[in-house]
């Protein structure tokens, strides 16, 4: 399986709350040992320009210029630098995903906040609406973003109302928790309907595999590893049911030290594989 990663894409050293900025160097390091096929690909970083297509061009200038904040509340130049390789990193995988119909992989975290003027929650560029955005320019008349996260997807949702997409299908597990805490089965039930018609109507689905949800993580609290697996085969399956290629990220998880964070990465990872058209092996153990 593809994953597009770059070193350039990690800030290692950065000590914030959100683990995001050195998450992909680890994550790909998991994936590495699991004993699955993995293939590192390289790509390009953004320009501004292209992150102009779905942000105010002067937040985009102003955080590149060091005039205004990113989505950590600060300049922190290192952010800066890591943004182009963070969003170039999804639009890679999507368009792979998109014209090759594999399963791909990016090893990032951080969008589903930022909306088209401002950054927030960790979350600088939104990613997420800029790879439905080329996935749409490149003939994908229909675009899904699944976003498992957490925390309610107010940033992407901001973007497709500012921009007034009609060709983008948006789900955000935000508003679902209430139904999750209250009852997990009918969670599920719901989600699986909910990704069943995503699949029936769209030409690829951008899932946002976020690691938040889980029961012990301070930010989240309602999935077990059990529930989270069964989401991230619902997605994939259903994807693979109708032909729908699929293009993962990874959004927030929050535990300290990440290694059930990692372990919840390496799982989706697993399932990603298994359900892969381009997979030649299937019986890889849950
Ligand atoms: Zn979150």
């Amino acid at each position: 399986m593809k994953v597009f990663y770059r070193k350039e894409q990690s800030a290692a050293g950065t000590k914030y709350y959100s683990p995001s900025p050195r998450k992909p160097a680890l994550a790909v390091k998991s994936w590495k040992n699991l004993g699955c096929q993995i293939q590192i690909v390289s790509f390009d970083p953004v320009t501004r320009d292209q992150l102009k297509q779905v942000h105010d061009p002067d937040y985009v200038d102003g955080v590149f210029n060091g005039i205004l904040n990113n989505g950590f509340g600060d300049r922190n130049s290192k952010i800066t630098t890591v943004l182009p390789y963070v969003s170039g990193s999804m639009v890679a995988a999507t368009l792979n995903a998109y014209h090759t119909g594999e399963t791909s992989l990016s090893p990032t975290s951080g969008a589903n906040h930022a909306g088209y003027g401002f950054g927030g929650g960790f979350c600088t560029f939104n990613f997420l609406a800029l790879a439905a955005l080329e996935a749409h320019k490149a003939g994908a008349k229909r675009v899904g973003i699944a976003d498992c996260d957490m925390h309610w997807g107010n940033g992407t949702s901001n973007i497709i109302q500012t921009l007034e997409w009609d060709w983008i299908d948006h789900y955000s597990f935000g508003p679902d928790i209430t139904l999750a805490r209250t009852d997990i089965g009918q969670w599920k039930n719901s989600f699986a309907r909910r990704m069943e018609e995503m699949a029936a109507g769209v030409d690829i689905i951008i899932y946002n595999a976020g690691a938040d949800p889980h029961i012990d993580d301070p930010l989240g609290g309602v999935l077990s590893i059990s529930d989270m697996k069964q989401r991230d085969q619902i997605l994939f399956a259903t994807a693979a049911d109708h032909n729908v290629p699929v293009v993962a990220s990874l959004a927030g998880g929050y535990q300290d030290p990440l290694d059930p964070v990692l372990a919840i990465h390496d799982n989706m990872y697993r399932m990603a594989w298994v359900y892969d058209p381009a997979s030649n092996y299937p019986n890889v153990p849950l």
